[in-house]
């Protein structure tokens, strides 16, 4: 049994007591909300989001520049009007380097029919690792702040903490 089988049970009683068909599209709380993609964290739970109000825009690390197409489309169509970054204690973000990663894919590659084009596509793309929390949050408010694209709205950072689910203010 595939997860997305268990997934298509689970929905079944998640319909029968949906009530929630009539949200606007803008969210409500006029908020775009960059998050870690970590399993660990619960966006709507821990920061008191209901449907409808935030989009929740995910990725690993929840890297602002890696998040900036949704960010523009939240805020030029869809009407947001503040951001809040939030990073984690105990990130895999931190664990690698674009190098380790870049050298575990060329491995993989190696195998292939191609193993020049596999290095290669593993090249282009930069993965974002970081080695400092702190400054991975105030880092990605500067990159939003210095975006042409982005509005000038308020932009505030968090780190989660996993072990007591409590978000702390960075900047
Ligand atoms: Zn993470």
């Amino acid at each position: 049994m595939t997860v997305a089988s268990e997934f298509e049970n689970s929905n079944q009683a998640y319909v029968k007591a949906f009530t929630k068909g009539d949200l606007a599209l803008p969210p409500a709380r006029k908020v775009a909300v960059i998050v870690c993609m970590d399993a660990r964290i619960d966006p709507a739970a821990s920061l008191g989001l209901q449907e409808g109000d935030a989009h929740v825009i995910r990725n690993a690390g929840g890297r602002a520049s890696d998040a900036l197409r949704s960010v523009i489309i939240s805020q030029k169509l869809l009407g947001t009007r503040e951001i809040v970054i939030v990073h984690h204690t105990d990130c895999g973000m931190l664990t690698f380097t674009d190098k380790d990663i870049r050298d575990i894919i060329k491995k993989e590659g190696e195998d292939s029919s191609n193993p020049a084009n596999y290095a290669a596509a593993a090249d282009t793309i930069a993965f974002l690792p970081f080695s400092n929390l702190k400054q991975s949050v105030i880092d990605d408010i500067e990159f939003l702040k210095s975006s042409p694209l982005v509005l000038d709205v308020p932009i505030s950072g968090y780190i989660y903490d996993v072990k007591t689910g409590r978000i702390e203010k960075v900047n």
